[in-house]
C-alpha cells in the first residue's frame, strides 16, 4: 500500500526511450519477459544466501529460498515474488530508474531510433527488468531490503515517470505485480506460463512456483483447487551439479545467458568435477562475441564463485587469471568454508590451488581443440586471442605453452599460422621470426618495410593486436628462435635469400652513388633523422622509415607516445630504395655542384613521404605543400 508519501519521479532519459519502445513494441518474443524476472529474482536470492553467511546485519525471514509466480486470471495480473536480498528506496531508483550496468546498457547503446532495428535487437539483448513493459499496461514492485524495517513502493505504466512511496510487506524480497495488456493475455495461461519456465529458467536453482486463480474451472464444473496451489516448475537444483547427460544443449545455453549475462551463444563448454585432494565443479562457457567489459581497465574475472552450492562472488575473486577474463560460467569448491568472505579470496591457497588446475585444464582443452577442431579453435581465437596472449607476458610459468597455442596472421600463410608452422617454413639461412605490428592485419600488409620481405619468399608475422608490442617486449623467444621487428635496425635481406622474381630486379643506383646521396641527404635533413642508408627493404616504395638497432621498435614508441609515456619521438633511420626511379634520379645528380640546393625540396620530400605511409604528423605541413608544389613546378615545367 503506497501512502502519503508518494512521489512523482521522471525516468532517466535513456530510460524513456527504452520504455517507450517496450510500451510500443512489436516483438515477437515478448514471453523472455520472465526469464529476466526469474533471472533478476534468482540473483537476488543468491545474493541474500551469501549476505547473511557474511554480514550480521543481515537476516533471511526462512531458511528456504524461492520465486513464487501466481495469476489472477480474472484480475489479468501476473504476480513474480522472491525472497531474496530486496531493495530499499535508493535501490529502486536506482536500478529502476536508470540505466542499470550490465546487459541494459550495451543495448541503449545499440539503439538507432529505428524501431524495427531497435525491436530486433531485443532478442540479441534482452532488456532486463523493463521488458515487462512489452506484456504490461502497468507495474508495481514492492520491496523490502532484508534487514529494512520499511518496504517501498515503486509504481509505473512506462510512460516517462515511476512514482515511489512507503508500502507494507511482511518478509524480505521483491514482488513484482503486472497488469496485463489486452493482446498478451496468453500470458495468463497455465501451459504457456510452464513452458516459458521450462525453457528458460529450469536451470535455476531455487525454486519456481506456479499458482493460478480465477482460471477455468475444472472437469466439475468448480473453481481448479488444484491450479491454486503453487506447484513448483523447475528442476530447482543447480545445472552444474546434474549428470552432463541430463542436460540439454538449450539448458546449457540457458545457463550461460543468466550466468554470464549474456545474449550470444556459447561457443565452447566445459563441465567437470574434480574429486581427491580438492573437489570442485566446474562450468565454464567460451562466449561467441567480446563481452562488453572485455577491454574494462579493471579486467574483472566474472566467473561466480559458489561454495557448496552457494553463490560467493562474481567479481575480483582469483578463480581464473586475468587474461581469462572472457570466460563465463561457475566454480563450486566443496573446500572453502562457507562463510568466506570476498577479502579472504584474495591470495586464498584453496582459490590458487583451484585457479591453476583451471587454468590449466582450459589450456589442454584449447590445445586438444586446436587440433581437432581448427576452425572452432580459430573462431576462438579470432575474438579472444588478444586477450590470451596477455598472458605470454604475465604469466611466465606458460608463456611456452600459450606461445605454442597462439595464431597469428602472416604474409605467406592462409588463414592463421602457429609459431611452430612458421619455424618450419623459414628460409635454411633465416635464424629470426620477422614480425611487423602496429595496426590492423590489413594495414600491415600494405607496410613498405614488408616489400623486400615478400619480393624474397620471406614470411613475415602480421600482429594487430595493441598487446602484441607488450609481449614482444620480453623478448621472448620461440624454440630457440628470436622476435625481430620489421621496423627495427638494419637487416639484409639478401643474406637469407635473393628476390624471387629475377626478371623484376630492377636498375639500381651505383653504391658509390648511393654514397653520396645518403651524405648528401643527412646533411640536409640533421638531427630529423638518425641516420640515412640504402635498403634492400623496399622494392617498390621509395623510401621508409625504420627504428636504430638499438631504438624502441615504432609501433611501441607509438602507444608509449599515446599515453604520454614519451615526451619526443626519437629520430629514426631513414632507407631509401636504390631500385626506385626517384632515388636513381636524385643518386645520379647527388654528386654535381649545388646540389644540395637543387635536391633539398626533394630529399625533405622523401622525409615527409615515409612519415605519411607511417601515418605519423608532419613536423611542419605548410613546408610540406611549398615544396610539394614547387616539384611539381618543376616536374611540370
Ligand atoms: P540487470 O539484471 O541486467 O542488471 P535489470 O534491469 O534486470 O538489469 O535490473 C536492474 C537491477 O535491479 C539489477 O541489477 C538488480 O540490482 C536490481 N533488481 C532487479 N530485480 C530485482 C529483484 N527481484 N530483487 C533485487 N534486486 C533486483
Amino acid at each position: 500500500m503506497s501512502d502519503v508519501k508518494t512521489e512523482k519521479m521522471g525516468f532517466e532519459a535513456e530510460v524513456s526511450r527504452l520504455l517507450h519502445m517496450m510500451v510500443h513494441s512489436v516483438y515477437s518474443d515478448r514471453e523472455i519477459f520472465l526469464r529476466e524476472l526469474i533471472s533478476n529474482a534468482s540473483d537476488a536470492c543468491d545474493k541474500l544466501r551469501y549476505g547473511v553467511q557474511t554480514d550480521d546485519s543481515l537476516k533471511s525471514d526462512g531458511p528456504d529460498y524461492g520465486i513464487a509466480i501466481a495469476v489472477d486470471v480474472k484480475k489479468k495480473t501476473i504476480t513474480v515474488a522472491d525472497n531474496g536480498i530486496g531493495m530499499d528506496r535508493a535501490d529502486l531508483i536506482e536500478n529502476l530508474g536508470t540505466i542499470a550496468k550490465s546487459g541494459t546498457a550495451g543495448f541503449v547503446d545499440q539503439m538507432t531510433g529505428d524501431a524495427k532495428k531497435d525491436v530486433q535487437l531485443i532478442g540479441q539483448f534482452g532488456v532486463g527488468f523493463y521488458s515487462v513493459f512489452m506484456v504490461a499496461d502497468s507495474v508495481v514492485v514492492t520491496s523490502k531490503k532484508a534487514g529494512d524495517e520499511n518496504a517501498y513502493q515503486w509504481t509505473s505504466n512506462g510512460e516517462g515517470s515511476f512514482e515511489i512511496g512507503e508500502a507494507q510487506k511482511e518478509t524480505q524480497g521483491t514482488e513484482i505485480i503486472m497488469h496485463i495488456k489486452e493482446d498478451a493475455s496468453e500470458f495468463l495461461e497455465e501451459y504457456r506460463l510452464k513452458n516459458i519456465v521450462t525453457t528458460y529458467s529450469d536451470h535455476i536453482a531455487v525454486p519456481i512456483t506456479l499458482a493460478i486463480s480465477g482460471g477455468p474451472k475444472n472437469a466439475d464444473g468448480e473453481d481448479d483447487k488444484e491450479a491454486e496451489k503453487p506447484t513448483v516448475v523447475n528442476e530447482g537444483s543447480a545445472i552444474w551439479a546434474r549428470p552432463k547427460a541430463d542436460i540439454t544443449d538449450e539448458q546449457y545455453q540457458e545457463f550461460y545467458r543468466h550466468v554470464g549475462h549474456a545474449f550470444d551463444e556459447p561457443a565452447h563448454k566445459l563441465h567437470y568435477s574434480v574429486e581427491g585432494m580438492q573437489e570442485y565443479t566446474v562450468l565454464l562457457f567460451v562466449p561467441t562475441k567480446k563481452p562488453m567489459d572485455l577491454f574494462d581497465p579493471e579486467r574483472k574475472n566474472r566467473v561466480k564463485l559458489y561454495v557448496k552450492r552457494v553463490f560467493i562472488s562474481d567479481e575480483g575473486s582469483d578463480i581464473l587469471p586475468g587474461w581469462l577474463r572472457f570466460m563465463r560460467g561457475v566454480v563450486d569448491s566443496q573446500d572453502l568454508p562457507l562463510n568466506v568472505s570476498r577479502e579472504m579470496l584474495q591470495n586464498n591457497p584453496v582459490v590458487t590451488r583451484m585457479s591453476k588446475a583451471i587454468t590449466k585444464k582450459i589450456i589442454t582443452d584449447f590445445e586438444k581443440m586446436a587440433t581437432k577442431d581448427a576452425p572452432k579453435f580459430e573462431a576462438i581465437w579470432e575474438e579472444f586471442g588478444g586477450v590470451i596472449k596477455e598472458g605470454i607476458y604475465e604469466d611466465f610459468e606458460r608463456r611456452e605453452q600459450l606461445l605454442k597455442l597462439s595464431r597469428f596472421k602472416s604474409t605467406t600463410a592462409d588463414g592463421w599460422t602457429t609459431l611452430a608452422g612458421y619455424v618450419e617454413r623459414m628460409k635454411d639461412k633465416q635464424t629470426e621470426i620477422f614480425y611487423v605490428t602496429g595496426a590492423e592485419e590489413a594495414v600491415l600488409r600494405k607496410s613498405p618495410q614488408l616489400e623486400g620481405f615478400v619480393a624474397r619468399g620471406i614470411e613475415v608475422l602480421l600482429m594487430g593486436d595493441a598487446v602484441d608490442d607488450f609481449w614482444l617486449q620480453g623478448s621472448p623467444d620461440f624454440e630457440g628462435k628470436g622476435f625481430t621487428s620489421i621496423t627495427r635496425g638494419a637487416s639484409n635481406l639478401d643474406d637469407i635469400a635473393e628476390a624471387e622474381d629475377k626478371a623484376d630486379k630492377k636498375e639500381t643506383a651505383t653504391e658509390g652513388q648511393m654514397t653520396t646521396l645518403t651524405t648528401l641527404m643527412k646533411e640536409v635533413l640533421g638531427d630529423k633523422v638518425s641516420d640515412v642508408r640504402a635498403s634492400n627493404r623496399l622494392t617498390a616504395t621509395a623510401c621508409c622509415l625504420v627504428a636504430s638497432d638499438t631504438g624502441m621498435d615504432m609501433a611501441m614508441e607509438r602507444i608509449m607516445k599515446a599515453h604520454n609515456q614519451l615526451g619526443q619521438m626519437t629520430a629514426k633511420v631513414l632507407e631509401i630504395n636504390p631500385t626506385h626511379a626517384v632515388i636513381r634520379k636524385l643518386a645520379e645528380r647527388a654528386g654535381e655542384t649545388g646540389a644540395i640546393d637543387a635536391l633539398g625540396d626533394a630529399v625533405w620530400l622523401m622525409l615527409d613521404q615515409a612519415k605519411i605511409l607511417e601515418g605519423d604528423p608532419l613536423d611542419d605541413s605548410a613546408a610540406f605543400a611549398r615544396r610539394m608544389s614547387s616539384v611539381l613546378e618543376a616536374g611540370l615545367a
